[in-house]
């Protein structure tokens, strides 16, 4: 591991943090604000006071690295793909760099989350690590050898807004996606998703999923049925990444991920998906919570023995 000192931003829509990691990667400092909302210059100049504020406590640091909504457009080095939208159309990166005074590298905040994992927390040891990021939407990132992958459009684990794999017929009658790609698996797998789909098909409407979730486990049909029908969904969607990148764990984070069980039943869920006559790759719950977007996003300047 790098033995200097490194510091992460993680820029979220309702907050920001920085952190410093030691040497051995443990949290030395860190600091957590509140996101100015919908104020792209106020966004700027937070995260560089909270820099300035962690470079006093991290010398010989060799740069920041931020974890973000979105990403920037290899087209037009513009942010794009956020959903705190006042950052897209705008030159993120470059803009944080000038204001910090310090290399930047920037990152999805689902592949910082991948790489925190993989590096030191569910994934360590893992060559390839999918990270899944299950919340208010559906996000993932894709790690090899500790080096977070964005790929040739920026859009490597991707995952969220592709087509739920063998939908049926009320699958693919479902309302779309916001991102304009019809039901995307977004729409199935995130919080609100289970929510919106345990009161289409029986339940109450306006049930947050932990709440269906404790439904299900009291015995509820309704409830039973919805959580039943997100692991299968799950199993699917998770059999298609297996398919291409057969990784050597998946990790889930988000809050979403924390439901009883959900973990332990994936394997069984996406093993009859997969194209292999078994299916041996552990599903695990993510180690480093909260703090995984910093740490990942300090992770990005990392240097790691081969
Ligand atoms: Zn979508």
């Amino acid at each position: 591991m790098s033995r200097a000192p490194l510091i992460g931003v993680d820029l979220g829509g309702t907050k920001i943090e920085c952190a410093v990691l030691a040497a051995g990667g443990e949290v030395a400092w860190r600091s957590r604000v509140a996101t100015p909302q919908g104020n792209y210059e106020a966004t700027i100049a937070t995260v560089a006071e909270l820099v300035r504020q962690a470079r006093s406590r991290a010398p010989g640091a060799p740069g920041v690295g931020v974890g973000h909504p979105g990403s920037r457009s290899p087209f037009t080095g513009l942010h794009r793909n956020a959903n705190s939208t006042c950052l897209n159309g705008r030159p993120l990166l470059a803009d944080l760099e000038r204001a910090i005074g310090l290399p930047v590298r920037g990152a999805n905040d689902a592949n910082c989350f991948a790489l925190s994992e993989a590096v030191d927390g569910a994934g360590a040891g893992c060559r390839t690590v999918f990270g899944v990021i299950l919340g208010t939407g559906c996000g993932g990132g894709v790690v090899v050898n500790r080096m977070a992958l964005e790929g040739a459009n920026g859009i490597a684990g991707e995952w969220g807004h592709m087509p739920l794999p063998r939908a049926d017929a009320f699958e693919r009658a479902v309302p779309g996606c916001w991102c304009g790609r019809g039901p995307c698996l977004e729409v199935f797998l995130s919080g609100p998703g289970v929510q919106a789909d345990y009161a289409r098909r029986g339940g109450e409407a306006g049930v947050a999923l932990d709440e269906v979730a404790r439904r299900a486990a009291a015995g509820d049909p309704a409830a039973l049925a919805a959580i039943e029908r997100w692991i299968d969904r799950l199993g699917r969607a998770l059999a298609v990444v297996c398919d291409v990148l057969d990784p050597d764990a998946i990790v889930l984070g988000g809050g979403a991920s924390n439901t009883p069980c959900l973990a332990e039943r994936l394997p069984a869920a996406i093993a009859p998906h997969c194209f292999s006559d078994g299916f041996r790759t552990p599903v695990r719950r993510a180690v480093h919570g909260d703090s995984s977007g910093v740490r990942g996003a300090a992770w990005l300047f990392a240097t790691f023995a081969a």
